[in-house]
């Protein structure tokens, strides 16, 4: 949040409004007071100053009269006149004269008579005897340089209008003294104004602190609380109105803690669940980009958050070409994803459910993710055991068919001919009782409805045996070599079971042996395993195959092997027999050079248990 600047802080605008208003009423009230007081003082001096001077008109006025009837020849008599003049003479008259019609200067109250006799030049008193009104003005004293207020009044002969004019008198007061005082009474105004106002802004600066400081409080307050901190309280001052804005912002506060705990809470459990659900989840806005996708939906796509928060949902689950958000919005059933390659199937399900507002409004999209994988395997893997049953029952039945359909159009007949069909016809049955009874051996094992009885044999003896007896029977010039060591192995096994596995293994080796080879048997100890090792020199598997052999059904070259009475299931059983005993089983071959099978089995070096 920006800084408030110094100047246009509250607290700064309160206190200069408040001071100005204070300035402005003082000036005010100023104004007006010294205009009045001026006013009522000059008034005062001046109605004081008029008042003397009617009396020393009256008196001169009398004293003129007198002597004009008194002495005709001689018109003024200056010395009753001065004497009039210094008995009214005060300390606020600089001077009164007496000036006779005539402008000559009959008295002064001034203590140098010289002027007496001389004749008064000034404008005042010419205005005064001419106007025969009374004359004022207030003018600068050239001498003292101060303020005078001058007056002239005629002297007439008779009270009131109409009379003669005798003289004029000539009254200087000292009105700078009322100037003085006003200055004085102004200049302790002043000092009043400057001193209030310096009590009035050390107020006012408090009182604006009591408004202001809860208010940045409360700002630093909400700033801390943007940054998640909810621990600071606002101090309260008081139970003014700020006061209870305080402890409305403090009880704001505790409800957004509430509040944004309670989110927050909400926020992992709904984390949690997420990430901790197997299936992958991800979340559009309406727009279809991504804005959630949990742990799961990740490593389903082995995609990075990154990546894919915040693009189009289609291109991350790469429906892009088929399909666009709106189609996906109205899709009903699960799309398969899939995202198999050459050497591993990989199949995800997507299950599209829409956010929606009650008005219709689309919010978003949730796609779930699941791995169909192993259950798209399984159902491949039953349609093609299917398919193969069906197929290897339906060869030796069709085969059979038309050599009965030949018996019967009379070929029982022929006593050359009958036994050779009765005789295929046979073996093919055979062949049918032997792939049933392997599958349902496979099928025991598989819904582990099989026991065995385990006993505890010397391996070298057992293999030996085994040898010996394809040996005897063998129908090939194949050489059978031994690499079996001398010392005694004990393992714990299914003897009938385990015969089965190594007559199926030496059959295979002698079936796809060439004449003159050879077979090698043996087995050496690894990492706490017997590893049994039967290698032939015969055709070979190609490389991409060898992994498969086990599987059930499977043969390298069908034709050839079936004309050989194979079915595909000795192997496979071979294996499941193998990991019964706690083993492995697996192939090694190169075309045209052989063939070795390995298989492990657990063992022990002394034979404590009860063998024979
Ligand atoms: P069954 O054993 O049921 O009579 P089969 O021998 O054809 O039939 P498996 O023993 O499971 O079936 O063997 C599977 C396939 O592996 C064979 O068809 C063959 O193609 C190949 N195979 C197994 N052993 C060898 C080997 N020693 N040399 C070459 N190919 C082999
Ligand atoms: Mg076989």
């Amino acid at each position: 949040m920006q800084k408030v600047s110094f100047l246009k802080s509250i607290h700064v605008k309160l206190v200069l409004i408040y001071v100005l208003l204070i300035v402005i009423a003082l000036q005010i009230i100023g104004i007006y007071f010294s205009k009045e007081l001026e006013d009522s003082l000059k008034n005062n001096f001046q109605d004081s100053i008029l008042r003397r001077m009617e009396l020393v008109q009256y008196s001169i006025r009398e004293e003129m009269l007198k002597e004009r009837i008194e002495t005709a020849s001689t018109p003024t008599s200056e010395s009753g006149i001065g004497a009039i003049l210094r008995e009214f003479s005060t300390d606020d008259i600089n001077e009164i004269r007496v000036i006779d019609s005539r402008n000559r200067i009959l008295a002064t109250s001034e203590d140098n008579q010289s002027m007496v006799g001389q004749r008064a030049n000034d404008d005042i008193v010419r205005k005064a005897m001419s106007a025969e009104t009374l004359q004022e003005n207030i003018s600068l004293d050239k001498q003292t340089m101060q303020r005078v207020w001058v007056l002239a009044a005629p002297i007439t002969d008779t009270v009131g209008p109409n009379g003669e004019v005798l003289g004029v008198i000539y009254i200087e007061s000292d009105i700078e003294k009322v100037f003085d005082q006003m200055n004085e009474i102004n200049r302790i105004f002043a000092a009043g104004i400057a001193v209030s106002l310096v009590i009035t802004i050390i107020l006012g600066i408090l009182v604006a602190r009591t408004i202001t400081r809860p208010i940045s409080d409360m700002r630093k307050q909400a700033q801390a609380m943007s940054k998640g901190n909810f621990s600071r309280k606002v101090r309260v001052y008081g139970t003014d109105e700020i006061g209870q804005l305080a402890i409305a912002f403090n009880h704001l506060t505790n409800r957004l803690q509430e509040s944004q705990s309670t989110t927050e809470a909400e926020r992992r459990k709904l984390a949690s669940v997420l990430s901790n659900m197997t299936d992958g989840v991800i979340a559009t806005d309406r727009k279809g980009k991504i804005i959630l996708i949990n742990e799961p939906a990740l490593s389903l796509l082995h995609d990075t958050r990154e990546s894919t928060l915040n693009r189009p949902i289609a291109s991350v689950l790469g429906l892009d070409q088929e399909y666009s958000f709106e189609d996906l919005i109205h899709m009903k059933e699960s799309v398969s994803l899939d995202f198999s390659t050459s050497d591993a199937p990989y199949i995800l399900r997507a299950n599209f459910s829409v956010i929606q507002k009650e008005t219709g409004f689309v919010n978003g999209l949730i796609t779930v993710l699941h791995d169909i994988t192993e259950q798209e395997k399984i159902d491949m893997e039953r349609r093609e055991f299917v398919a193969n049953v069906s197929h290897e029952l339906r060869t030796p039945l069709t085969t059979m068919r038309s050599y009965l359909e030949a018996l019967a159009d009379g070929a029982w007949r022929d006593e050359m001919i009958a036994p050779t069909f009765l005789n295929v016809t046979q073996t093919e049955t055979e062949r049918m009782i032997r792939l049933v009874n392997d599958l349902l051996q496979l099928s025991k094992m598989d819904s582990q409805e099989y026991e065995l009885s385990f006993e505890f044999v010397e391996f070298n003896k057992f293999f030996t045996h085994i040898i010996d007896r394809f040996e005897m029977s063998k129908s090939k010039n194949v050489e059978f070599l031994r690499l079996l060591p001398e010392t005694s192995y004990f393992v714990d096994i299914d003897r009938d079971k385990l015969t089965q596995v190594m007559d199926n293994i030496i059959s295979n080796s002698l079936k796809y042996s060439p004449d003159g080879g050879n077979i090698r048997f043996g087995f050496t100890v690894h990492e706490n395993m017997l590893r049994v090792m039967i290698s032939d020199d015969g055709m070979g598997i190609p490389k991409e195959n060898v992994g498969r052999i086990f599987d059930r059904f499977y043969r390298v070259d069908r034709a050839r092997a079936r004309s050989m009475g194979g079915t595909g299931l000795g192997l496979a059983i071979a294996r499941e027999m193998i990991e019964a005993h706690g083993g492995k089983i697996w192939a090694e071959s190169e075309e045209e050079v052989g063939t070795t099978i390995f298989f492990t089995l657990p063992f022990e070096l002394d034979g404590a248990g009860d063998w024979e």
